[in-house]
């Protein structure tokens, strides 16, 4: 499954969201499965529902959500590309995972040391953001020392080494590539690096209690900062969503966040944004046995999705029964659509689109 990492300096509220999200599936009022894979990975559900909505009318044995992994990658500190504090080890666990969130202190606390002074979201961004840029810049040099040799031969390199430098001078701005404008063919020149300051980024402004449906200050400046990148920002409160996810019952849960003015966790939203952000579409397959969602990228054709459920489905597969979730809740079940023209059939060049109910077809 894909993997978002949360990164942060020391003391902004890491930890307290890894356990909100861990604890939120420990307790009884579980509002999702978490597995533990390591002390630092879990795996988490990703809220839709849409499931729910269509078990309401299947009645299925179970609902089984699709799910992310959460990887907390603690310990980044200044001067982690020159190795300080175990650096290029967290710098390496970045490296493995599809998107990052990344955690800013935006809440007052004289109690809570804060090594870099007053509270600056922007430059507690920007301490994180130039570690990752000097580790890229580092890979980018590198590969540009190959390229210029090689491009002397060959004239074919030439657009490559054009790439290069354009990240290059990017970078030695103190800028992210995640904000550099590439086309498709000059991102792929450079996908063999994995440069750390290309993958999508969702802020989670970590605010006091008092501002966590309206922003303060603090996350305001934080949202100024970051337009222009592939990121999102989410305004949250961290300690309160490690409450909510550790009361063992599900009406004072209700209750709580009744009293604090929340329809639902803060957590739901930050999955659902992450999944977003990883450019992620969701199909559902819809049986009596059970109602499940399966995660596919954007654009991804139809023999494609069905090997998320098995190889042999992509190999063999000859055609897919296509609803769209709108028409399977208007119209109610498979049979009621099929009978309304509702039920597509569809063939392997058919780019599946999210919320399609899907049934496919293959030979073995
Ligand atoms: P980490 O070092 O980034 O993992 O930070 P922690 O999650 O361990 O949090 C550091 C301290 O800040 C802990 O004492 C938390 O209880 C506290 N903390 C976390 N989030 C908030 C918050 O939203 N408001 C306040 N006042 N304290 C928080």
């Amino acid at each position: 499954s894909l993997q978002a990492g949360i990164v942060g300096l020391p003391n902004v509220g890491k930890s307290t969201l890894f356990n909100a999200v861990s604890s939120s599936a420990k307790a009884q009022a579980s509002n999702y499965r978490f597995c533990t894979i390591e002390p630092n990975v879990g795996l988490v559900d990703v809220p839709d529902e849409r499931l729910q909505k269509l078990a309401e009318l299947v009645h299925p044995d179970r609902i089984v959500p699709t799910q992310i992994e959460i990887v907390d990658i603690a310990g980044l500190v200044r001067g982690a590309s020159k190795g300080e504090g175990l650096g290029n080890k967290f710098l390496g666990n970045i490296r493995e995972v599809d998107a990052i969130i990344h955690v800013i202190r935006c809440f007052e606390d004289e109690n809570i040391l804060r090594e870099e002074g007053a509270i600056n979201p922007v430059s507690d961004k920007e301490i994180i953001d130039t570690e990752l840029q000097l580790k890229d810049l580092e890979s980018v040099e590198k590969k540009l020392q190959r390229t210029e040799k090689m491009a002397k031969a060959d004239p074919k390199m030439k657009a490559e080494l054009e790439v290069l430098l354009r990240c290059k001078t990017h970078l030695e701005q103190g800028k992210s590539i995640r904000s550099l404008d590439l086309s498709k063919e000059e991102r792929n020149a450079i996908a063999d690096l994995f440069l750390l300051t290309e993958k999508p980024v969702l802020y989670v402004a970590n605010v006091d209690e008092a501002s966590m449906h309206t922003g303060n200050k603090y996350s305001e400046a934080l949202v100024a900062s970051v337009t222009g990148e592939n990121a999102e920002v989410i305004i949250m409160n961290n300690s309160i969503e490690a409450q909510i996810a550790e009361m063992e019952n599900k009406e004072d849960q209700q209750m709580f966040m009744e009293e604090y003015g929340m329809t639902e966790p803060a957590l739901n939203r930050l999955i659902r944004m992450a999944y977003h952000l990883l450019n992620l579409n969701t199909y559902f397959t819809a049986g009596v046995q059970e109602v499940r969602a399966w995660t596919i990228g954007k654009g991804w054709k139809a023999p494609q999705a069905a090997g998320v459920i098995h190889t042999d489905f992509e190999k063999g597969f000859i055609k897919a029964e296509v609803i769209s979730y709108e028409d399977y809740i208007t119209y109610g079940s498979e049979a009621a659509c099929r009978d309304a023209g509702k039920l597509r059939i569809e063939g392997k060049e058919y780019i599946v689109k999210d919320g399609d109910v899907m049934h496919f077809r293959f030979n073995v």
